[in-house]
Order: C-alpha cells, then sequence, then structure tokens
C-alpha cells in the first residue's frame, strides 16, 4: 500500500540497531508497513558500518547491545554524523536516559514499546530535525548561536557545549527575555514531561554559566526569576 506512506508525509530511511531479532523483525516489519525503509542490523560495529556506508535519516538504536555499550556506540556515531538518534532502553532509569541524551540522543523510548509510538517519535523528530536546518542564527548581545551547525559563540570564540548544553542554551535563547520554568525544560529539552528531577536541569545549568563565564551569584545571561524559573537575557 505504498499510498500510506504518501499520506504520511514522513517517509524515511530508518537503521534498526537491535540484537534482539524478534523485536528487530516486529520493529522492522511495523514501520516498513508505515512505508519506511528500513535496514535492521544486530551489533554495534554493524551499525556503524551501516551508518556510514547508508547515510540513513534517522538510527533507532537498542542500548542494549551484545558487543559494545549503546551509549559508547552513540558517541563514536555522534563523531562522525549527526543523523537523529532515537534510543530504545529497557533500563527505565533516569540517570541511564540522562546520559543517553547527553551523548547525543534526540529522544528516547523505554521497551515495552508500540511501533505506533516510534512512529510519532520519529515523526516529530524529522520535524525538529528539518526545523532545525531553517533556524537562523540566534543573537543575544555578545553571544551568538547557529542552530544548524549546532555551535555557540561568545565574540567570536565558541563555547565547547556538551550535546544537551547546547540544547539548553538554544532553547531558552529561542525564547530570550521569558521565563522558562524548570518543568518545561525537563519536558522540551529532556523529553520528560511526567518524570525527571528537577536537579538534572539545575546541574546543566551550572555547566551552562560555568562556560558562559558566570554562575549564579554573578548571573550575566542565564538569570534566575525565584519559584518560576529562569531566562536568558542581554547581559547589561
Ligand atoms: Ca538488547
Amino acid at each position: 500500500m505504498w499510498i500510506e506512506g504518501f499520506y504520511r508525509g514522513a517517509v524515511a530511511r530508518i537503521l534498526l540497531i537491535e540484537d534482539d531479532q524478534r523485536i528487530r523483525q516486529l520493529v522492522a516489519g511495523g514501520l516498513a508497513e508505515q512505508g519506511h525503509d528500513v535496514t535492521g542490523v544486530a551489533a554495534a560495529m554493524e551499525g556503524l558500518n551501516a551508518l556510514v556506508a547508508d547515510a540513513p535519516d534517522l538510527v533507532v538504536l537498542d542500548l542494549g547491545l551484545p558487543d559494545l555499550d549503546g551509549i559508547e556506540l552513540l558517541r563514536m556515531m555522534r563523531a562522525v554524523s549527526d543523523v537523529p538518534v532515537i534510543v530504545a532502553t529497557a533500563r527505565d532509569e533516569d540517570p541511564e536516559i540522562v546520559r543517553a541524551l547527553d551523548a547525543g540522543a534526540d529522544d528516547y523510548l523505554v521497551k515495552p514499546f508500540s511501533v505506533a509510538q516510534l512512529e510519532a517519535r520519529i515523526r516529530a523528530v524529522l520535524r525538529r530535525a528539518r526545523d532545525e536546518a531553517e533556524d537562523p542564527i540566534l543573537r543575544i548581545g555578545e553571544l551568538e548561536i547557529d542552530v544548524a551547525a549546532r555551535e555557540a559563540m561568545i565574540r567570536g570564540t565558541a563555547l565547547d557545549l556538551s550535546p544537551k548544553e547546547f540544547d539548553l542554551l538554544r532553547y531558552l535563547a529561542e525564547r530570550a527575555g521569558e521565563v522558562v520554568s524548570k518543568r518545561d525544560l525537563l519536558a522540551e529539552v529532556w523529553r520528560q514531561p511526567y518524570g525527571g528531577s528537577d536537579k538534572t536541569v539545575d546541574v546543566h545549568l551550572s555547566w551552562l554559566r560555568r562556560k558562559l563565564g558566570e554562575s549564579a551569584s554573578e548571573p550575566r545571561f542565564i538569570r534566575t526569576v525565584f519559584g518560576v524559573g529562569v531566562k536568558l537575557v542581554e547581559p547589561e
């Protein structure tokens, strides 16, 4: 039924890295039924090779692989590609998910999940990737953020930000002058609308502040609005 994929308008070339044969067949079959072009591999190194050889639109990565920790693989993938990655984890643990997102995952699903849930995430991640490609450079005083290149600079000097620090800075910069709550940041930057801890946000804010050359006691760009959240402003 080719027309199904046509209607949905989000047909993608997907690389699925999953060692469990039953899950791999189920997920690959389900996504193929939605019109996606799916390549399934069972091991990390095979996945890395397929990423380089095929340049897929999106990767679905199982974190529990036999030959290499999935997060290690994700770091290796990030060294060679900006491809959107959705991680699948059997471990419903905050630190594990935060580690994956910090390593550059775009989104995550906790097993067991349905193909429909995965498909919804795929559509959202591809939409974000497309929007990102069209975004301009954000300027807040001396701070410049090139969203497409995922680079932030102050007076022309690049900041050495982790993927999650960049996402956090970008989210605040897109809403410069507006107060954003930690709950919003968890939902939008960490994709944890119903869980997660403010501490995750606090820790990353403090790292980001250090890289922006400021601290909570001597803020410049990032202002705390007590009891409400934070906002990014042009320093006085
Ligand atoms: Ca596995």
